[in-house]
């Protein structure tokens, strides 16, 4: 019969090294272990080259390491990298680099699909398989940060959760790979360096202001109006705007952290006047700015990007209610790695 092996990386370093006591073996095994696993991202038992042949070979009895696999790497004109990221199961997900002159950013995925039904967004299309466990995030960011180090001779400065899925509705899994990346036995990296962004869901926003977390929040905002967000983003029906608002109020309560919009203005659908007006209200009753992002076509002639006219107005509008607005080109659109394109076409 074939027994299950564990997913080693499941384990803390404080299980690690009550199984080596617990086999008659010293603790600080379960040290070297951890630290073939998390400093220098091992992916087989085989590298653990301090180890003996048999405290390896026992180990491959036991356990399993779930590593992610980087299948495929597209590079865009402009510098962007995607990775197409193969998950134990065979399910693949995409995490994308994006480089400025000063930065390197990660853009990583935290569910494989999503469940949510944005109507403007490549990845609602796929069904939600699952969620990505906290070691999945987490290779991500590795993985990005060794291409940074190779490619543009620097470490990985700044990561955003606005790769496929919703961050919050695998809240503990997201908690725990934030953890692990700002921890100093992973890669050390400062929350505020980190970006979680939701589409809005109020409970779990409160949530995150109870557990006073340090990373950034970011809303996919999009219209400030509940009927016509409800027609882009249909899960607004059960989550309306008063209900974001309180939970963002609570959440800058707690945490005295400015919050970013991000908002695509398209044709039609929320270019007028009275569109900007209620954003400018939005945005009153707590600290924030917004980001305007280009619109990524996916292939849904409903959707247009707003003229230039609309994204002036929206930025004169926001700038003179004293509110800081900043327009985002979008990168790596030639590889369908920017916003909203993210649905492992090559898969
Ligand atoms: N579910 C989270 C994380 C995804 S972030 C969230 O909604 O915030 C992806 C960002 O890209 C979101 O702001 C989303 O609204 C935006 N987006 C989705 N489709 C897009 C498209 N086709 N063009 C531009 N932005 C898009």
């Amino acid at each position: 019969m074939q027994t299950t092996k564990k997913d080693i990386r499941a384990l803390t370093r404080e299980q690690l090294r009550d199984f080596f006591i617990s086999r008659g073996d010293k603790a600080f095994r379960g040290n070297q272990v951890y630290e073939w696993l998390w400093i220098k991202s091992a992916h087989s038992f085989e590298e653990m080259t301090n180890l003996s042949l048999e405290t390896r070979e026992m180990l491959e009895a036991n356990f399993v390491i779930n590593h992610i696999r980087v299948d495929q790497m597209q590079r865009s004109s402009d510098g962007t990298i995607k990775n197409a990221v193969r998950l134990h199961d065979g399910l693949v997900v995409e995490s994308v680099l994006i480089p400025t002159p000063t930065r390197t950013t990660a853009c990583v995925s935290s569910q494989v699909g999503c469940s949510l039904d944005c109507k403007f967004c490549a990845t609602a299309r796929l069904k939600r398989m699952r969620n990505l466990n906290p070691d999945e995030i987490y290779d991500q960011v590795v993985a990005i940060d060794n291409e940074s180090r190779l490619y543009f001779d620097r470490p990985l400065s700044n990561i955003v959760f606005m790769g496929m899925g919703e961050p919050l509705m695998n809240y503990n899994n997201v908690l725990k790979a934030i953890e692990k990346i700002t921890s100093k036995e992973g890669l050390g990296m400062s929350p505020r360096r980190i970006t979680v962004s939701t589409s809005g869901v109020p409970k779990m926003i409160r949530k995150l202001a109870d557990d006073q977390v340090k990373f950034k929040l970011a809303v996919s905002l999009h219209s400030a109006i509940d009927e016509v967000r409800t027609a882009i983003m249909p899960f607004n029906e059960h989550f309306p705007l008063q209900e974001l608002r309180d939970a963002l109020q609570h959440w800058y309560d707690k945490t005295k952290s400015r919050i970013t919009y991000e908002y695509v203005v398209w044709k039609g659908i929320n270019d007028r006047p009275e569109d900007v007006k209620a954003l400018v209200q939005f945005c009153r009753f707590a600290p924030s700015k917004v980001n305007l992002i280009e619109y990524n076509p996916i292939g849904d002639e409903h959707f247009k990007q707003a003229d230039f006219s609309a994204i002036e107005m929206y930025k004169k509008t926001l700038e003179s209610n004293g509110i800081t607005v900043t327009v985002r080109r979008s990168r790596g659109k030639d590889i369908d790695a920017a916003c909203g394109q993210l649905a492992n076409k090559q898969a």
